[in-house]
């Protein structure tokens, strides 16, 4: 076993996603064109939703999506500090305040019975995550929305085929039930293409802003005009962006859709591989889906014993070739989130060099838990070895 390297996670592409690539690079077509649109129509089919949109990342799609439910300076977005930084980011790009509310300890996800209180009169949206893959208790999110007539857009990065079960039917994330769903195609997400990110809504006319927004917001595309037998000359409607994704990353993306039935079979498998291996050791907590819920275990996110410290554990195995990962981050204890950029809503939170009092569980949560590696290639022997060497870093 000696010298052998266990990364976090590998992208599970191949010759086939190589041959696709080919494509547009032999077309001459190779930003956004026809394969970006049929990776759209593949996307939309898979997650059941009305409308897709490509664009260049999870991030640039989170933005548009909020600026499509018309958050604006002023304007508070309800989130959770526990999350890649990007979901806050995305709300300060609107020039409007997250307001970060705690997590359940168990599911890594927003505490739903938090959020009423955190709501004030300039609470215009819940940007809600369905972190590291775990589904988010969206039907409670979506009641108290509904009741104080705010928008929902569901940060599901991680999420690209997790399940929930809506009016007793599984259903795909993204469909979306909230207002609109975000996805990444980020190397260290299920499926990716290098960058990338997908819009998914029920909302015709959101899905047409998006579709101006990402190209500059021109209302002739480049394709219709490359087609045309006249010349057109195209006009700028509204401030836009150029958020496209390419037609090179958008074949890669077809191949990879193609993949990702095996690829979460294979880590729901593994998943529970890990489960029954370390639920034989006593003291770490172990990751559970609600009756509700079905992860695509993007991440496997273990919280250590009380004994084991983190960052010694993650060292030693380090030093055995395996990588890992502390907890997901907490935002609000980033240099880039002074406390007067963000709040907890219109009663005042103590927080002090990393310690917020109501955000606790989302601290602990970073603190006290590591992700370990988990991707298709990985074998029985890896995972037995990774449980192994866990042991052996807290014993
Ligand atoms: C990865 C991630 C993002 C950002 O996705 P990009 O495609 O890298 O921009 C946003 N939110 C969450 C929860 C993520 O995990």
């Amino acid at each position: 076993m000696l010298n052998k390297k266990i990364p976090i996670m590998i992208p599970w592409m191949g010759e086939e996603e190589a041959a696709a690539a080919r494509r547009p690079i032999m077309s001459g077509w190779t930003t956004q064109g026809p394969e970006v649109a049929a990776f759209e129509k593949e996307f939309a089919e898979i997650a059941g939703a009305k409308y897709a949109c490509a664009v260049s990342n999870c991030t640039t799609a989170l933005h548009l999506a909020l600026k499509a439910v018309g958050v604006k300076a002023g304007d508070e977005v309800i989130t959770v500090s526990h999350s890649f930084i990007a979901t806050a980011n995305a709300i300060r790009y609107c020039n409007a305040t997250p307001v970060f509310v705690d997590i359940e300890p168990h599911t890594f996800n927003i505490d739903a019975t938090l959020i009423e209180r955190a709501i004030t009169e300039r609470t215009k949206a819940i940007l809600c995550v369905h972190q590291i893959g775990m589904p988010c208790d969206l039907k409670a999110i979506i009641e108290i929305a509904k009741h104080h007539s705010l928008f929902v857009i569901e940060d599901a990065a991680c999420a690209i085929g997790s399940e929930i079960l809506w009016d007793g039917k599984w259903e795909k994330i993204g469909k979306p039930r909230g207002d609109i769903a975000c996805f990444s195609f980020h190397p260290r997400k299920l499926i990716s293409i290098g960058d990338g990110g997908m819009i998914t809504t029920l909302n015709a006319e959101w899905d047409k802003r998006f579709r101006l927004w990402r190209q500059h917001s021109m209302d002739v595309p480049d394709t219709v005009r490359h087609k045309a037998n006249e010349v057109i000359f195209e006009s700028y409607t509204d401030l836009g962006y150029n958020y496209r994704l390419t037609d090179i990353q958008a074949a890669v993306g077809r191949e990879q859709l193609k993949r990702l039935k095996a690829i979460i079979e294979r880590r729901r498998m593994m998943a529970e591989r890990y489960r029954e291996s370390l639920s034989r050791f006593t003291g770490f907590v172990l990751p559970e889906e609600l009756s509700w819920a079905r992860s695509n275990w993007q991440s496997y996110c273990v919280r250590l014993p009380a004994h084991c410290d983190q960052r010694t554990v993650m060292q030693k195995m380090l030093e055995a070739g395996i990588s890992t990962r502390r907890g997901v981050m907490c935002i609000h204890r980033e240099p880039a989130y002074p406390k007067d950029l963000w709040s907890c809503g219109d009663e005042p939170c103590e927080c002090d060099n990393g310690t917020c009092n109501r955000l606790m569980q989302s601290e602990l949560a970073q603190d006290r838990s590591i992700l370990l590696p988990l991707f298709h290639q990985m074998t029985e022997a890896d995972q037995e070895f990774v449980v192994e060497k866990l042991r052996e870093a807290c014993a």
